[in-house]
């Protein structure tokens, strides 16, 4: 296996010249060759070159010409669809059809929302009927990008096509363990021509992403991961007043209240809980259940967990693959064992792998029924396929019981009244709500509350983050 070690910064590609990580194939843990990561100057050449491409003009360029750009980027990357997919599956464990429709499909809708927020971005307006009072919108001018290994084209063009429509230059650091996806990427955007310096991809590791963030120079680090690296990089950032947006883990409440369509419900819960081996940042962890249907909805969650199957990557069907890593199969096995010494049910699954997988980091799909508020498991971000059941009494409890977190990501309701659900939605302390299986709409904003960061990714709230407002009072715009 080949190392991943071509970077590309200025318009022209480099080899890394730092450390090298060794990468492991989670289907096999076997050698995935190594990652080599950007030296300390490789790091400080491409913050250079954001920034002398950002003087030279991308961030005055009209939004027409941007919006031309990123369709070439769009179109070139879309000649990749099917090695991006193949990529990630070999990367991160996805399996094959998941890798196509979700990881890559979710990439391609976020990057056409992100266009079509560009087609209609007004970035200089009148504050009033007045025209010598204007708003304008500014990019802020180099931006960080370090993005997680979970969604790792999806977390990459959600932060990319939005930095480069505002118009700032950006360096993009990618997860170390899913690098080969970003390498794509950066030849997309090298075959749709722009101009050099506007994007640069380094390679590392968790000490190459704090390199960059100390940088004085830069003006915004824009951020996806665990909410502890998040709190690191905050830090670090306000050593200069660098702006940040976060987007951090979440444990989110999935409410099932006695009138919603129970077998519904539990099959997508469960499903929702497991996709992607259970590493989403947004997944429904906590299934909780009004108490009159909460044993039918535990046997149901057990029947649906029943027919969720394990298999290999680059096999078809839909089917769950490995965790990403030892450490994180390490990570669901210690919280599985939390568990039980705080008593909670294990209603399906458990500990070890499953029977006939003697290799690779694969997790048993696991329903724990009875958690607790008080448990650890109810709190803490587990990242793998384990949902936690709770049941509650009344809709008080429920909103109660949801709030009762850390994270404030995402939140769900599963219920018929309708009246009942604009309530609940009211006063959920999260960023998203979903209502009875309802996908956000295309352009929605993403992002949370609490420990689960600060500001919002996708269409116009997704430029936005990437500008800065400026007021002008006294003259109306002349060009
Ligand atoms: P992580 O925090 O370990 O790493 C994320 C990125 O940060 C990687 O590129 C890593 O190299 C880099 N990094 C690590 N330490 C750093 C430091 N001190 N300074 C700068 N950069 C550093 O997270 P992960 O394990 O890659 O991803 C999983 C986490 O991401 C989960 O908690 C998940 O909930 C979260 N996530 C959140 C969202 C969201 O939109 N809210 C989306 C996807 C994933």
């Amino acid at each position: 296996m080949t190392n991943c070690d071509q970077m590309y910064i200025a318009g022209q590609w480099q080899t890394a010249r730092g450390q090298a990580v060794a990468l492991i194939n989670p289907a096999t843990e076997q050698s995935a060759g190594d990652l080599i990561c950007a030296s300390p100057a490789q790091v400080t050449e491409a913050v250079d070159a954001a920034r002398a491409a950002f003087d030279a003009g991308w961030g005055q360029l009209d939004t027409l010409s941007r919006a031309e750009y990123l369709r070439a980027f769009v179109a070139a990357l879309e000649e990749r669809r099917e090695e991006l997919a193949q990529c990630i599956s070999a990367e991160i464990g996805t399996p094959i059809d998941f890798a196509r429709a979700g990881q890559v499909g979710a990439a391609f809708a976020h990057l056409e929302a992100t266009l079509t927020a560009l087609d209609h971005l007004v970035n200089d307006r009148p504050l009033t009927q007045f025209d010598a009072h204007r708003i304008r919108y500014e990019p802020l001018g180099v931006a960080v990008l370090i993005t997680p290994w979970n969604w790792p084209l999806n977390q990459v063009v959600l932060k990319v096509g939005a930095a480069l429509a505002a118009g700032c230059c950006v360096v993009l650091k990618p997860s170390e363990l899913s690098s080969r996806t970003a390498v794509i990427l950066a030849k997309a955007i090298e075959a749709a021509g722009l101009p050099k310096g506007v994007f640069n991809l380094i390679l590392g590791d968790g000490a190459v992403g704090a390199a960059l963030v100390e940088i004085p120079q830069i003006d915004i680090v824009s951020f996806t991961g665990s909410t502890a690296t998040g709190r690191e990089i905050a830090k670090q950032a306000a050593q200069h007043f660098t702006r940040t947006t976060l987007e951090l883990g979440g444990k989110s409440p999935n409410i099932l209240f006695a009138d919603c369509d129970l077998p519904t419900a539990v099959r997508q819960g469960v499903a929702h809980c497991f996709r992607n081996s259970g590493q989403s940042c947004n997944a429904a962890t906590r299934m909780l259940v009004q108490r009159d249907v909460y044993d039918d909805a535990v046997a149901l969650a057990v029947e649906a967990a029943e027919q969720t199957y394990l298999d290999a990557p680059d096999h078809p069907g839909g089917h769950q693959g490995p965790l990403v890593s030892q450490a994180q199969y390490e990570r669901v096995q210690r919280y599985l064992q939390i568990a039980k010494d705080e008593g909670a049910r294990f209603a399906y699954g458990g500990a070890g792998r499953p029977d006939g997988i003697e290799a690779g980091f694969y997790a048993r799909p696991t329903v724990l029924a009875d958690v607790t508020p008080e448990m650890t498991v109810f709190k803490d971000e587990i990242f793998g396929p384990v949902l936690c059941m709770t049941p509650f009494d009344t809709e008080d409890e429920a909103i109660a019981f949801a709030n009762d977190s850390p994270y404030g990501l995402a939140g769900y309701i599963q219920t018929a009244d309708e009246a009942r659900a604009d309530r609940v939605a009211q006063r959920l302390r999260v960023g998203m709500v979903q209502v009875n299986g309802k996908s956000r709409e295309g352009g929605a904003p993403f992002g949370g509350m609490g420990q689960s960061g600060s500001g919002r990714e996708a269409g116009l709230w997704g430029i936005r983050a990437f500008q800065d407002i400026k007021s002008i009072s006294g003259v109306a715009r002349t060009n």
